[in-house]
């Protein structure tokens, strides 16, 4: 999960939300066009809404780390570093809840308006920098959907539940187990308990 995925589809299409304080918006200015010149960016984001695969989720407002760098290249604007994801959800084994934090690697080209990898790019297959800034959620969102685990187990070598009781097996001792009545016993058992306390009319002689 540390390697930066391809670029996706609808990567570079998020200008639905333009609104003026997108906290995931990064003018560019101060960084210029120069080839080589750095801008480095340490911020802490509130998570948006929805963010989650399977069994894991980014709270709604959880604090997500960015500390990444941005350098002018002669394409565009090449964004790497690392976003620390706070996360909860709950076990694939023994559906325990979990509360964890990810590092996720990143490592993304946001392409300038008339450059050649832009012009030689689909719409959808590389990032954009949109005019003086660009923005970072899409991006960051990709990376959580991708780089979280579909099924998070509580500890590496979570047992799971024990299929009889359905309790943590990882919380019972070891030597957990369940008294299993020999079938043939069971029709017995049945019949002995199911036998009314009746007289025995049919032996006289014992009355
Ligand atoms: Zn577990
Ligand atoms: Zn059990």
């Amino acid at each position: 999960m540390s390697a930066a995925p391809p670029p996706r589809p609808n990567a570079a299409s998020s200008d639905a939300r333009r609104p003026a304080a997108n906290p995931w918006r990064v003018e560019l200015r101060e960084l210029g066009r120069r080839a080589g010149s750095l801008k480095e960016l340490d911020r802490t984001l509130p998570a948006p809404a929805d963010w989650r695969v399977e069994l894991m989720a980014v709270a709604e407002g959880a604090p997500l780390h960015l500390r990444l760098r941005l350098e002018s290249v002669m394409e565009g604007v090449l964004v790497s570093g690392e976003v620390e994801v706070p996360v909860v959800g709950s076990c694939a084994r023994c559906l325990e809840p979990i509360e964890d934090s990810f590092t996720l690697d990143v490592q993304e080209l946001f392409a300038y308006e008339g450059s050649t990898t832009e012009a030689t790019s689909e719409e959808d297959e590389v990032r954009r920098v949109e005019g003086d800034h660009l923005d970072l959620e899409p991006m960051v969102r990709d990376l959580v959907v991708l780089g979280l685990p579909l099924t998070p187990t509580c500890t590496e070598d979570c047992a799971g539940l024990c299929v009889d009781c359905g309790q943590r097996l990882d919380d019972l001792p070891p030597d957990h187990a369940h008294e299993v009545v020999d079938p043939r016993w069971a029709g017995l058992t049945g019949r002995f308990a199911s036998a009314p306390g009746t007289p025995d009319a049919d032996n006289p002689e014992e009355n």
